[in-house]
């Protein structure tokens, strides 16, 4: 079967900062957060292929966004913005229009909002509807999340932790794939260790898992930790 392709729009770039406020540029927490959830979907499922419209901090058309979408033909596209305006916490947008797959569009769009809002703990805004071009010029089911307001005071501290961005980003990937039925890799287990422990006591190591990404280690070492249970990371090559 064909990859399922998956396209993600990271807001604004280059020229076209979008919103500022409190230090922060909402095109470079796009990026981030893009960037971060295409690794994850890389590195947790199967059969998905996740591309950009922008990797880096350049200018591109919101024609060009969704051309590059139906170029690909791609199964799902998700343009990723944050808010500003003097609100507070997550909404999300699909286009008003009438068109032949918006109840597939709604279905994909709800199991997407009720995710992020559950993994971030961002106030839920709704659910809604607006004629964004990048919506509207897509041939396929389109989303379009604002995470957060970079003018409040407390979601613009929340956004300026990378921590949280990563969190954004993996609720993406989580709700993408809960959406779309995307098939979790098998996890990899590292062979069992031949060295012995030493002065002939027995030892029983607990491995709670292993990871590609070094980030999701240390994640898991920082939960464990809170929880109370000294762990370290061990550095695994095959
Ligand atoms: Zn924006």
């Amino acid at each position: 079967m064909a990859d399922f392709v998956q396209v993600l729009d990271p807001g604004h770039g280059g020229d076209d900062p979008g919103a500022v406020a409190n230090g922060l540029r909402e095109k470079d927490l796009t990026l981030k957060i893009a960037l971060y959830a295409r690794d994850y979907i890389h590195e947790l499922y199967e059969g998905v292929k996740v591309y950009l419209t922008r990797e880096k901090d350049v200018f591109v058309s919101l024609i060009e966004r969704a051309n590059f979408a139906n170029r690909l033909n791609a199964d799902h596209f998700c343009s990723i913005h944050i808010n500003a305006g003097g609100g507070k916490g997550f909404e999300s947008f699909i286009y008003n229009g009438n068109y032949p797959n918006k109840p597939k569009t709604q279905a994909l769009r709800n199991v997407l909002h009720d995710t992020i809002v559950s993994e971030t703990n961002l106030a839920n805004r709704g659910k809604k509807e607006a004629n964004f071009a990048v919506l509207r010029e897509t041939n396929m089911p389109a989303v379009l999340t604002e995470n957060g307001f970079i003018d409040n005071p407390s979601d613009a501290a929340f956004l300026k932790s990378d921590d949280n961005l990563r969190k954004i980003a993996l609720a993406h990937a989580h709700g993408l794939a809960k959406a779309h039925g995307w098939k979790a890799k098998p996890n990899k287990q590292p062979s069992p260790q031949s060295s012995s422990p030493s002065k002939g006591k027995v030892f029983y190591r607990v491995i709670t898992g292993s990871f590609e990404n070094r980030e999701n280690a240390e994640q898991c070492v920082k939960e464990l930790k809170a929880k109370g249970f000294d762990s370290f990371i061990d550095v695994y090559k095959k």
